[in-house]
């Protein structure tokens, strides 16, 4: 659900302008328009999933574009109970960030808990401040921990978000980042390689520092997700580890940023982004990744060590 939300790292109370990856209309589907009202939301992303999940009679309502939190309660409250009210909703999960949430917030999320499905997923996105401080998160990764702490101490699911690919981090800071992961007591997580979307202030980093970003090819992150969920906890469900945004938001860049001269091919104005992966969708990279766990005979938390 889009429910007209905005952020504290846009409204210029925490910074402007966003995260330097942002752009919300990227992964935004098509039936969330914070203009309709929440409960034809509801029905049209019903609508919607009912072609692939057929025989589904429950629903969580995900409020996912910006802080599902950045809000006073009495708001929060009416529009959560609104989707509560819809038939067939068992329960909701709501997208923040760890700084846009406080006590009272968490209390009667609690409370909720007590009746239906109630999971806070928290913008984390990388554990290092150098990182984070680099992609304008406007927060460390401190508070992001203390965060997840004391929701889930609080009986609420947790999750987190994460990003690989965020520049300044090599392959193997990323893979040793399964450790600290691992520590936070997290019921879900999520895991998407870095789409950079055109017209984004990454964009802009990625044409003037491309040596600074582990590009992955789709083989090599399939390569990468295997190794590092070999060091994730098995007690973590993982809900996706790879995105996906329609190709439009996904310009081709020049032959500056992909470092390819234009020797190496007549239309180096055409140069496929480095981080398109083709057409290819979701459940295919799932599939893709079974079958390389099954080809070498691994598992998540094969190597995890407490
Ligand atoms: S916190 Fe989320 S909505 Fe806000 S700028 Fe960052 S990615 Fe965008």
């Amino acid at each position: 659900m889009d429910a007209g939300f905005t952020c504290p790292n846009r409204d210029g109370t925490k910074g402007f302008g966003g995260c330097t990856y942002c752009n919300n209309d990227a992964f935004n589907p098509s039936y969330c328009n914070p203009v309709e009202p929440l409960h034809y939301q509801i029905a049209k992303g019903i609508e919607f999933h009912t072609v692939r999940y057929r025989r589904a009679t429950k629903y969580l309502v995900y409020f996912q574009p910006y802080s599902n939190t950045y809000a006073p309660l009495p708001r929060l409250k009416e529009l959560y109970e609104k989707a509560l009210e819809y038939p067939g909703v068992v329960g909701l999960v709501i997208g923040t960030r760890p700084d846009c949430i406080d006590d009272p917030t968490l209390e009667y999320l609690q409370q909720l808990s007590e009746k239906y499905f109630i999971q806070v997923e928290y913008g984390v996105e990388s554990c290092s401040d150098q990182t984070l401080e680099r992609i304008n998160r406007q927060h460390g990764f401190a508070l992001s921990e203390q965060v997840i702490r004391k929701t889930h101490a609080m009986g609420i699911n947790t999750g987190a978000h994460f990003i690989f690919g965020l520049p300044g981090e090599s392959f193997d800071h990323m893979l040793s980042t399964a450790a600290t992961i691992s520590s936070l007591p997290l019921d879900t997580i999520k895991f998407h390689q870095l789409q950079i979307v055109s017209g984004t202030a990454m964009e802009r980093d990625f044409r003037e520092h491309p040596g600074d970003f582990h590009q992955f090819s789709l083989e090599g992150y399939i390569g990468f997700i295997v190794r590092f969920i070999e060091r994730l906890s098995p007690a973590v469900v993982i809900e996706r580890f790879s995105g996906e945004i329609p190709p439009r938001f996904m310009e081709p860049l020049s032959s500056t940023a992909t470092g390819i001269s234009a020797a190496e091919g007549d239309s180096a104005a055409l140069t496929p982004h480095p981080q398109r992966w083709g057409l290819i969708r979701y459940d295919a990279v799932l599939r893709m990744t079974e079958k390389e766990l099954e080809r070498q005979n691994t598992w998540q938390g094969k190597h995890y060590q407490i």
